[in-house]
């Protein structure tokens, strides 16, 4: 054990968020920087002096002052209480720090993560006498009106339960002991510490969102990694509240950095807004937001990735499909930078330390689908968010991001400034999940899933093409089953991939759905090139009849089933019939 006088030092430098400190120590220690107390965590120790990065505003902080050691690693608390929690990166909750003290976050503050004062009712789901050991769920608490907050025995304990206490308690309180060992709801994990599980397991479960673009052509799973760039009013909030709102995740877990101040306030404002649209009861209630405004300093950047990955971890560790959100990764890699600069480090590329990919991977490598210590199943998806500068991809924070990621929605401002939503490029964008759910798709999306998707995907394809040629020769130069493929490809287009985030039912698409609209489309394509050389195409396109394709999106959800998908069939074989007469 440390003494205390090891454990007492000075300030001998102050070099804005680093300060040079002549503590003993290890890295990854906590410490209590200077006479307000800020937190800080030694990150390298060079001979006797500890090079400490401050999560806190270090203006002010002067040599001299004193540094206290606390020899625990940054760690989160964990717990019922999480969910509907706005925290900042080191988890102190910001609307608890905001009551007490306005608007702005005072300094050295030391507020609790988790209610001490609330009562839980905690009902036992393992008996007196069972043997348990790490990770195994003893007993539930119903946290709110979506979540069951499940309890289980914290890690490195193992035996049998001798006492399991039903009823209300405080998260201090002892609910169980295993031997001798007392047991409360609350626990604690170091953050930068990936949570232990049994098993990694392949990951097969696409990972939902009724959005007709990403669930059909680029679909994530539980347990995987998707990057989203982010160029400014390309679409990318709607496109992630989206994705909040509909996932069929069971937790969200949203980290914010956000460089201008009120990209992050918009979240903050609207994320408590949103509903759950499945149950109407306020998303926040499966959400934990972990904020960083423009006016916390740049370490906490890099805290609140490791703070939030672990607050999904232990979802993940009690069953559950969480779904992260790290809006943008790109500040995080610019605090990297700025903190690595302070330390007068060699820079790699544009300045970024060297060590940026492996900090990059780590953390992506958190995401996954396991088999739990208490064996069951939980996965944690992460979404990644890059914001490239001037919407470059070849710059070292989106390629890194992407040498890991395995499905990627490149968001075009173009396609936003023609008012394609979600604007998604078809073209950019990719999914290396295919194979990993072509089984899972077959079986409950559609039989024909897998092939229509690798038809559109050609379509598209070929409509690029196509369309350049187009602009040299002009349409009517095509062949008229050239033709008949552009009007096809912008009926999936216009029809299909557009879809509005703010219409009652194409706000969310379920998979029969999708299969039913995109099957039609290919319909269409079929029953037209079986008789292309006798078709008016012109006729064609402005068809009324085949005007029931573009209405399809707003056609009511539940409406969509096999009698419906004849209904549809037969008023295009009657549409292509049609035109097929009149040019004869
Ligand atoms: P960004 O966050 O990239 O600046 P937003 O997500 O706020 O951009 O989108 C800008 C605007 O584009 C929105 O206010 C909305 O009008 C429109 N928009 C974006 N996505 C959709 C969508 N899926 N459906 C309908 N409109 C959308």
């Amino acid at each position: 054990m440390a003494t205390q006088k090891q454990d007492k030092g000075t300030i001998t430098k102050v070099s804005g968020p680093v300060v040079h400190a002549d503590n003993k120590g290890s890295v990854n220690d906590l410490v209590a920087v200077g006479k307000e107390g800020l937190m800080g965590e030694i990150i390298e120790l060079r001979g006797s002096t500890a090079v400490i990065q401050v999560y806190e505003d270090t203006q002010g902080l002067m040599p001299g002052e004193i540094v206290m050691n606390t020899r625990l690693p940054l760690s989160v608390e964990l717990g019922p209480g999480l969910l509907g929690m706005v925290y900042d990166g080191t988890q102190r909750p910001l609307d608890r720090i905001k009551e007490e003290a306005g608007l702005y976050i005072p300094r050295g503050v030391k507020t609790n993560a988790l209610d001490r004062d609330k009562k839980w009712t905690f009902t036992p789901t393992k008996k007196k006498g069972a043997k348990v050991k790490e990770g195994d769920i003893i007993g539930e608490v119903q946290e709110n009106s979506l979540l069951t907050h499940r309890i289980m025995v914290p890690p490195g304990i193992n035996g049998t339960l001798t006492e399991i206490k039903k009823g209300d308690h405080k998260i201090t309180d002892i609910i169980a002991k295993v031997g001798s060992k007392q047991l409360t709801m609350l626990t604690t994990w170091p953050v930068r510490k990936a949570r232990s599980y049994s098993k990694r397991l392949p990951v097969t479960r696409p990972l939902l969102s009724g959005q007709r673009v990403l669930d059909f052509l680029f679909p994530v799973t539980k347990g995987g990694v998707a990057a989203i760039p982010g160029p400014f009013g390309a679409g990318k909030t709607v496109t992630q509240q989206q994705f909040a709102k509909w996932c069929d995740a069971e937790i969200i877990v949203y980290i914010g950095c956000g460089e201008r101040g009120n990209e992050m306030t918009e979240v903050l404002e609207e994320f408590p807004h949103l509903k759950d649209p499945k149950t109407g009861k306020p998303l926040m209630e499966r959400t934990i937001l972990i904020a960083n405004t423009s006016n916390m300093p740049v370490a906490a950047r890099e805290a609140s990735i490791y703070t939030g990955i672990t607050i999904a971890e232990y979802f993940r560790d009690q069953g559950y499909d969480v779904a992260l959100m790290a809006d943008s990764t790109s500040r995080w890699a610019e605090a990297m930078r700025e903190i690595s600069a302070r330390l007068e480090e060699m820079p790699g590329e544009e300045g970024y330390p060297a060590y940026l990919s492996k900090k990059l991977a780590e953390f992506y490598e958190r995401a996954g689908s396991v088999t739990t210590l208490g064996q069951d199943e939980g996965s944690v998806t992460v979404i990644g968010a890059v914001s490239p500068p001037g919407g470059d991809f070849s710059e070292p924070v989106t390629q890194n991001t992407l040498r890991i990621a395995r499905c990627f929605w490149a968001l075009d401002s173009k396609l936003a400034d023609k008012r394609h939503f979600p604007s998604i490029n078809w073209l950019q964008s990719y999914s290396l999940y295919h194979d990993a759910t072509s089984e899972w798709y077959n079986k409950n999306a559609s039989k024909e899933w897998v092939l229509l998707r690798k038809r559109t995907e050609s379509l598209m394809q070929k409509e690029a093409e196509l369309q350049e040629i187009v602009q040299l020769v002009g349409l009517d130069a095509l062949p008229k089953d050239q033709q008949l493929l552009l009007f096809v490809a912008k009926m999936v287009r216009e029809d299909f991939l557009q879809q509005n985030a703010f219409h009652e039912e194409d706000t969310y698409c379920p998979l029969v759905k999708q299969a039913i609209m995109i099957k039609s489309i290919f319909l269409v394509y079929d029953k037209a090139l079986e008789v292309v050389e006798d078709l008016n195409l012109e006729g064609l396109r402005s068809d009324k009849d085949l005007a029931v394709i573009a209405g399809l999106k707003y056609e009511k959800n539940n409406s969509f089933n096999e009698k419906k998908a004849k209904e549809i069939e037969d008023k295009i074989t009657k549409a292509i019939k049609k035109h097929q007469e009149v040019s004869a």
